[in-house]
């Protein structure tokens, strides 16, 4: 075929082809448009999944009749006028491209009347062309309606998905705009039912508990702006909220993140987020996140794709920190215990009243409700609370020497991190039973001192200290070639934390040294262990293999279910794990412990 240059129409249905892709990018550029216009109040309208009709109607700033054929040009904005406006970009849109795409692909009639104008202005484009302008009588704002979509690409509207897909998208972006605009009313009315609603208070708490249900909402922590450990860098401000460990997902679609207002796919921030969980959920599992990041505009590039749903940033690493921190910071002050009652406040709940509508709740929240009152209850009530009630007769005496769980520093070396704890008892070998000031709780043994053995570990990697050893006699282990070849790549690990093996022959092992925690340990057993970590790889993401490793030797080492401990022992152990800096979970994420709160206690005997 002869090089030709292509007509107009096809030209413009290319182009548009990259902005609209499906009934919900257009809904993302009308909602746009309207959020630029400085609309307080949004209406969403979608029938048949938005083929039939989408309309979106806003009370902005509507546009001057002289103006709204141009609207519909292609590079028509109001937005932006020179290349430097480029580096600070303040609204949305910019591009000037979404009605001119969205009008070649569709019939749009869009019906507009500025604050100042007595009557307004209806223009309808079809496939790209001019049907009609005409004067109106119409309320201030603007109103866009979108029908037949597609109609004149038909590659594309094969492509569409079911209906109910594309209205679960649709609902998602509403959502999400709702979120990042919660000073805007917003409305999703899809197939003439109302499917979600916002109240425009300015609380993105109130949008949070119309989107998730104030119960979900209760297990979300808020996430507040962390002064920066970077003068060097620029300043990145995160807040919002994200999942308290114990709420969390099959996959990551509930992170969501907005970058100056502006709904953002990033995986390496959405990596941060589920970073700042480490060892707090178990892998494969993902927290629920609504976070901000405010820059300087100057800081982000947006005009990185026709959707505008990607972003370079100048210093990612900034970015990348300040999303970590943030989360971090607010997972380990205020995660609470998860609670057998479904409600994990109650218990330490005298000081917060629920809220009477969902409109308060969590709004000037400043902690996780009730957890101030944990803390004061900590602070006044000092280790001694329950020590006169601590059993010291000689058959609580510590137990034999070599027991498992070593004895901690008797001066705290940080800050309590869980209330203080008084054993009652163990039950099935397995849990321990202790009260606290705010309940009862259920420990799981084996859980606990893995987390306490992690954490120590940790600390004294982090000291460079060398991993203490016990010598053996040389346990020799016969492997499959390919595991025989991974533990020769490990060696160096290996040593790191505390084992000595060298090669002996050809597929065999002699185990000279292991760490001193797995002395009573069948070294044997603990090496095909230590292999089949070995084998996991290294997914991206995962762990890396030294702390695999460590996990898999505390696993090893913690005391077992089924084995029955003292009193003392028990004591000791949760004493250790009141200095933890996450005693809520075990490395793998799994919780340590459960919580049966006064008042669900008094509510399942009917005393309430
Ligand atoms: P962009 O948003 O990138 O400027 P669009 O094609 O989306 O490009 O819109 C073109 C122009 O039309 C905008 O710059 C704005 O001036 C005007 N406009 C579009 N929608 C609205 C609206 N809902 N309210 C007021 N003005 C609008
Ligand atoms: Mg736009």
């Amino acid at each position: 075929m002869p090089i030709r240059v292509l007509s107009e129409v096809v030209a413009a249905q290319i182009a548009a082809g990259e902005v609209v892709e499906r009934p919900a990018s257009v809904v993302k550029e009308l909602l746009e448009n309207a959020l630029d216009a400085g609309a307080t109040v949004i209406v969403v309208e979608v029938e048949d999944g938005g083929r039939r009709l989408i309309r979106v109607s806003d009370n902005g700033a509507g546009i001057a009749p002289g103006e709204a054929v141009l609207a519909f040009h292609r590079h028509a904005t109001s937005k932006l006028q020179t290349v430097e406006d480029l580096n600070r970009i303040a609204t949305l849109g910019f591009r000037g491209e979404a009605l001119a795409s969205i009008g070649a692909v569709s019939r749009t009639t869009m019906t507009t009347r500025p604050h100042d104008d007595a009557t307004g202005t209806t223009i309808q484009v079809e496939g790209g062309a001019l049907r009609f302008q005409r004067a109106a009588g119409a309320p201030t704002g603007t109103a866009v309606e979108v029908e037949n979509l597609f109609f004149n690409t038909p590659a594309r509207l094969k492509f569409l998905k079911a209906d109910s897909t594309e209205r679960r998208h649709i609902a998602q972006l509403v959502t999400n705009y709702a979120l990042a605009y919660p000073g805007v009313r917003f409305k999703l009315v899809q197939e003439g039912r109302e499917q979600f609603h916002s109240t425009g208070s300015g609380s993105l708490a109130d949008v949070l508990v119309e989107m998730l249900g104030l119960e979900t909402f209760r297990d979300m922590l808020e996430v507040r702006p962390q002064p920066s450990s970077r003068p060097d860098l620029p300043p990145v401000e995160v807040w919002g909220y994200t999942s308290a460990p114990g709420l969390n997902r099959s996959n990551r679609q509930q992170i969501v993140l907005f970058v100056n207002g502006r709904a953002i796919a990033d995986q390496s921030l959405t990596y941060a987020v589920v970073q700042a969980y480490h060892t707090l959920i178990p892998a494969g599992r993902y927290p629920l996140a609504v976070l901000m990041v405010r820059l300087d505009p100057e800081q982000v590039d947006v005009n990185v794709h026709p959707t505008k749903a990607e972003v370079r940033f100048r210093a990612p690493d900034a970015v990348f920190a300040a999303v970590q921190r943030a989360v971090r910071r607010a997972v380990i002050d205020q995660a609470p215990v998860p609670s057998m009652g479904g409600d994990p406040y109650a218990a330490v709940d005298q000081g917060w009243n629920p809220p009477s509508s969902a409109a308060n709740a969590g709004l000037n929240r400043p902690l996780v409700p009730g957890e101030q009152q944990l803390r004061m209850q900590l602070d006044s009530f000092g280790a001694g609370r329950y020590a006169q009630q601590r059993p010291d007769s000689p058959q609580f005496a510590t137990s034999a020497q070599g027991s498992a769980i070593p004895a901690g520093p008797q001066a705290p070396a940080r800050p309590r991190t869980l209330p203080v704890l008084r054993v009652v008892g163990q039950a099935g070998a397995m849990y321990i039973v202790a009260e606290g000031p705010a309940g009862l709780y259920l420990i799981d043994q084996h859980a606990a001192h893995e987390r306490i053995l992690y954490e120590q570990f940790m600390a004294q990697h982090a000291a460079q200290q060398p991993a203490a050893q016990h010598a053996l006699a040389g346990a020799t282990v016969e492997l499959p070639p390919a595991s025989a070849r991974l533990v020769e790549e490990a060696l160096g690990a290996l040593r790191d934390l505390g084992f000595v093996i060298e090669p002996f022959g050809a597929n065999t092992v002699r185990v000279r040294a292991v760490p001193a925690l797995l002395a009573d340990r069948d070294p044997r057993e603990v090496l095909l262990g230590v292999i089949e970590d070995l084998e996991t790889g290294s997914a991206p993401g995962a762990a890396t293999l030294e702390e695999r490793l460590v996990r898999r030797v505390c696993k090893a080492a913690a005391i077992k279910a089924g084995q029955t401990l003292s009193f003392d022992e028990m004591q000791r152990l949760i004493e250790q794990l009141e200095r933890c800096v996450s005693p809520r979970t075990c490395p793998h994420g799994r919780p340590t412990m459960l919580h049966l709160s006064g008042d669900e206690l008094a509510r399942q005997f009917g005393r309430l």
